[in-house]
């Protein structure tokens, strides 16, 4: 399995080599079994013995793969066996949004060896505010000198362009504009750095680590803040011709008259369904300023008013996921962010109009689940995107970088 697209274009290797192609699918294989021994991998890539053994041995050399002994199978000698080592290398993962920049160190296998997170102000600068998350992963790397780290994986709403590594655009962050976040970080930290849209990695996170890894057809929807989708198609990630797609968030509900969207466009569901116009709508039912703790309070308690605008916010949804069904026909729609949280009041009526307006027997052969891996998600999708390039090309990050002392920075912090 690979989701790619190939974020980035800084090792400049050569992809189609045999050798890598051969090295990438031996490391997946032992990635993704967790156990496994040379004469299965034989079995598994038809490679012969000895290329087998060659590339294992390239890879306990680097410390990626590890050998221990396997049960024994009848008489004769114990197999060896290979397992992937997460711990010998290390992603630096970010997920930057309107409210906050969370930064993580984390293993290969997804684990967490530091993470903070400070506050965002989508009304101040972009210099200033992107500022804040060059600081947070400068301090987070100084808590673990000596660690061998592969790359940056930077998620962030809006329109992103992966190709170049820059964000477009973040409707309702009007000071970001063509802003170069991954010629910045690789002048200041000198990890190759990939830039990818927020529900794009959450939908990569699912197919390693999540609801989306027995599945090759899923779309992945956030509803927060914005609202945007992640489309795996045939195993990866499609994102589109301009590195834009699922922007589900900025199809209109209300052409007429709705509210003019950052986007360009009219009456955009994300202004209707989106976190903040879900906090707005019921503060207004209720005569007074609710915030997320609280609402999600009254929701599950059944609050009569606040059920009956979540209803209303779980129909726009339905319809705008009745339009992806029409389009995509996924196996399973995976939901994650903070109004997807809300739990039943939103899922209950958006099921109901997926029911009633997807087609016919269509709509009960899709599975709709809530996302498992929690508030983390994003920084899993920033992380694994870096790690997906890894397992495809290891060899352009054992040889050229990991091995290699970042650049010296050469201007000022
Ligand atoms: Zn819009």
């Amino acid at each position: 399995m690979t989701t790619k697209p190939r974020t980035a274009n800084h090792v400049g290797k050569n992809q189609t080599s045999v050798k890598v192609e051969n090295t990438s699918s031996i490391l997946r294989a032992i990635y993704e079994t967790s156990d496994i021994s040379r004469a299965d991998l034989v079995r598994l890539t038809g490679l012969t013995a000895p290329t087998v053994s060659r590339i294992v041995f390239f890879l306990v050399e680097h410390g990626v793969i590890t050998e221990s002994p396997g049960k024994r199978n009848g008489v004769g000698r114990k197999p060896v066996v290979l397992h992937f080592n997460g711990r010998s290398r290390y992603i630096v993962a970010i997920d930057f949004s309107w409210a906050h920049v969370r930064v993580a160190i984390m293993d290969l296998g997804g684990g967490i060896l530091d993470r903070s997170e400070h506050a965002i102000d989508p009304r101040g600068q972009a210099k200033a505010e992107f500022e804040i998350a060059i600081s947070a992963i400068q301090e987070s790397l100084n808590r673990h000198p000596g660690i061998k780290i592969i790359g940056i994986g930077f998620a962030a709403p809006g329109l992103i362009n992966s190709e170049s590594g820059t964000i477009i655009s973040i409707p309702n962050f009007p000071s970001i504009r063509n802003l170069q976040v991954r010629q910045l970080l690789e002048e200041r930290f000198g990890y190759p750095t990939f830039v990818v849209n927020d529900a794009n990695a959450e939908a990569i996170a699912e197919k390693f680590f999540g609801q989306g890894r027995d599945a090759s057809d899923f779309v992945l929807v956030h509803l927060g803040y914005g609202i945007g989708a992640g489309l795996i198609v045939g195993g990866r990630l499609y994102t589109g011709n301009f590195g834009v797609s699922g922007e589900i968030g900025h199809t209109s509900v209300d052409r007429r008259h709705g509210k003019w969207c950052d986007c360009g466009n009219r009456g955009c569901l994300e202004l209707y369904a989106g976190l903040r116009a879900v906090l707005e709508d019921v503060s207004v039912r209720l005569g007074r300023q609710v915030q997320f703790i609280e609402l999600q309070q009254l929701a599950s308690e059944g609050d009569g008013k606040v059920l009956e605008v979540l209803k209303d916010k779980g129909e726009l949804i339905g319809y705008a996921l009745v339009n992806i069904v029409n389009i995509v026909a996924p196996q399973r729609i995976i939901l994650t962010g903070q109004v997807a949280a809300l739990g039943s009041p939103i899922f209950e009526p958006m099921k109901h109009v997926i029911s009633e307006r997807c087609f016919y027997r269509v709509a009960d052969q899709i599975s709709i689940t809530l996302s498992s891996l929690a508030e983390n998600s994003t920084l899993l999708g920033a992380m694994t995107i870096v790690l997906d390039d890894f397992l495809e090309d290891p060899y352009s990050f054992l040889n050229v970088h990991a091995e290699h002392h970042p650049k010296k920075v050469s201007r000022p912090a």
